[in-house]
């Protein structure tokens, strides 16, 4: 396992990765390939108590501001990848519950909502995201339980964000003339919104927030196999007192989706997820006049030059494709990195590898956790096989899987051309594809040739550098010397394959408001 010695640990009882966290801080490769295995000290296990959250055993949908089952009584079950155990029945809303909920929204929207200053508003928004600091523990919690992301991700990172998306839209809520659409921006109507299972609350606020604000009002369909933190969301809502009908929560599979966004009722359609179902959606919604957003796959390019601090580069990179075990959309998914320094980035990369633990989601020192689904991993599967056979050579530490639940190592490829399938297709999970380059605009011709636009890094010591190459990189988001950083001021989105539309800061009003 690189410098360190490889051992398993028993994680909470999960099995996991383990090795020496501080060794890569410490120095430069060569003083660590001196003192292998040297370095290693043992981490406790430090589980996050599972009883900060009470999961029922059924969940109904959240439509008129109360929980009910779906008309036809259908449920599906929610798991837990990291252990494949059943953590709720969940109500599969079919058309008449879609019916019901656009309906819930369409009275709330024309009798309350649009009529109420923002001011007032605002005071509802602001009250939720209060409510998400204050259950935070809660919300992490089930959040790792239904998604099998590490606990210090969806405490430090996923609720926060979506907090501070509450706040930030509930400043706006009686600003909206001051925001650059004129001087009266009207609302849309009803949004319909589908989100994904990476970020499953945090993508949840990011479409709510901003709707709300501006006056909309919103059916919201979770993903499938995360439907648990976008119902705790709603008994917010009702917590905050937020009138009936502006929130309602579908839960359900695809069909559910398609029936949302194509229902006659729905204004505004917003979509976060593949871009397969978001061609779909926009050949649904084309010629309805339906306004549409669409946030999209990627295949960022993570771009090291040679006189990039190296250390830093390497936090950059982990993180750029191993947080959030690589589900995320504008994850650094292709490493380039300039050729005179390859081998030392590659060699350093697989030593800091080495120290990740991957294992029990609820354990705080837990850095890689389980695979969302089965359909993922066997994505992830796929094609990394593909990667093999066309010919990259494939390296993980050494690490042991649990035996039950959705996992995956950390993988890197090298040897990577840039026609094969891992350098072109979304795999959306720990995997990085590492190119090389020997000038910067070879650098730009390998960062831009990809279907997608969403987002790119760059990690240079020459501010000039940064400048010039973020003018031609084709990417929604550009990153300089750090990664996957969000804020809510700031507006995210893509073009090309990646999708269109902006979420987030000022920009992500103009989703929601008729301008
Ligand atoms: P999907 O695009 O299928 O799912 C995203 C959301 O859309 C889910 O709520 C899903 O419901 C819903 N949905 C599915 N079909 C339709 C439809 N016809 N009309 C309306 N809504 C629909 O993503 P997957 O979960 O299947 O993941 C597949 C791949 O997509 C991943 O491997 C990854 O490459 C990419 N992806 C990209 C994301 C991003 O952020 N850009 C996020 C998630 C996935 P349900 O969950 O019930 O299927």
């Amino acid at each position: 396992m690189g410098g360190g010695k490889a051992r398993s640990s028993p994680a909470s009882g999960q099995g996991g990765a383990t090795a020496d966290r501080g060794a890569a801080a410490r120095g430069p490769a060569s003083e660590l390939a001196a003192e292998p295995g040297a370095s290693a000290w043992q981490y406790a296990p430090a589980p996050e108590s599972r009883d900060v959250v009470s999961i029922e055993p059924e969940y109904g949908l959240f439509v008129a501001g109360t929980f009910r089952p779906a008309a036809d009584g259908r449920t599906f079950a929610t798991i837990n990848p990291a252990t494949e155990e059943p953590l709720a029945q969940v109500a599969a809303a079919g058309q008449a519950d879609v019916d019901a909920a656009v309906t819930a929204a369409r009275t709330a929207y024309e009798q309350v909502w649009k009529p109420m200053p923002g001011s007032e508003r605002a005071k509802y928004l602001y009250r939720i995201a209060r409510q998400l600091q204050e259950r935070a523990r809660e919300f992490a919690v089930l959040e790792s339980l239904d998604n099998g992301k590490p606990i210090k991700e969806s405490r430090d990172v996923d609720i926060p964000l979506a907090a501070a998306h509450f706040f930030y839209y509930a400043g706006w809520a009686d600003k909206l003339e001051h925001a650059g659409f004129g001087p009266d921006p009207r609302p849309i109507g009803v949004a319909g919104q589908v989100i994904p299972w990476n970020f499953p609350l945090l993508m949840a606020a990011w479409k709510l927030a901003p709707a709300l604000a501006a006056g909309n009002t919103c059916v919201l369909k979770p993903a499938e196999t995360t439907p648990l933190t976008a119902l705790l969301l709603a008994e917010v809502c009702q917590q905050a007192g937020l009138p009936p009908g502006v929130v309602n929560v579908l839960t359900g599979a695809g069909d559910t989706g398609a029936a949302l966004v194509s229902h006659p009722g729905v204004n505004k359609v917003a979509f976060t997820g593949s871009t397969e179902v978001g061609k779909e959606i926009a050949r649904v919604v084309a010629g309805t006049g339906k306004k549409l957003t669409l946030e999209l796959g990627g295949k960022a390019a993570n771009i090291v030059f040679d006189d990039a601090p190296v250390e830093q580069a390497i936090e950059g990179i982990v993180n750029g494709i191993f947080f959030n075990q690589g589900h995320v959309c504008c994850a650094g998914s292709r490493l380039l990195v300039q050729e005179s320094v390859a081998d030392i980035v590659v060699e350093r990369l697989q030593r800091r590898l080495a120290t990740l633990r991957l294992g029990d989601p609820l354990d705080k020192n837990t850095d890689i956790g389980a695979i969302n689904s089965r359909q993922q991993l066997d994505k992830i599967n796929e094609l990394t096989q593909a990667g093999e056979a066309e010919g990259a050579q494939r390296w993980s530490p050494p690490c042991q899987l649990p035996a039950k639940g959705y996992w995956f190592p950390p993988t890197v490829f090298t040897g990577v051309s840039q026609s094969h399938r891992i350098a072109r297709e979304e795999i959306f999970g720990p995997v990085l594809s590492v190119l090389t380059f020997r000038t910067p605009d070879e650098a730009v011709a390998k960062a831009n040739n990809t279907p997608y636009g969403l987002s790119a890094g760059i990690w240079t010591d020459k501010g000039s550098r940064i400048l010039w190459l973020a003018q031609k990189l084709r990417a929604g988001v550009v990153w300089a010397n750090t990664y996957n950083r969000f804020d809510p001021a700031s507006p995210f989105g893509g073009y090309q394959e990646s999708g269109y539309g902006r979420e987030g800061g000022r920009h992500g009003l103009a989703a929601y408001l008729n301008v």
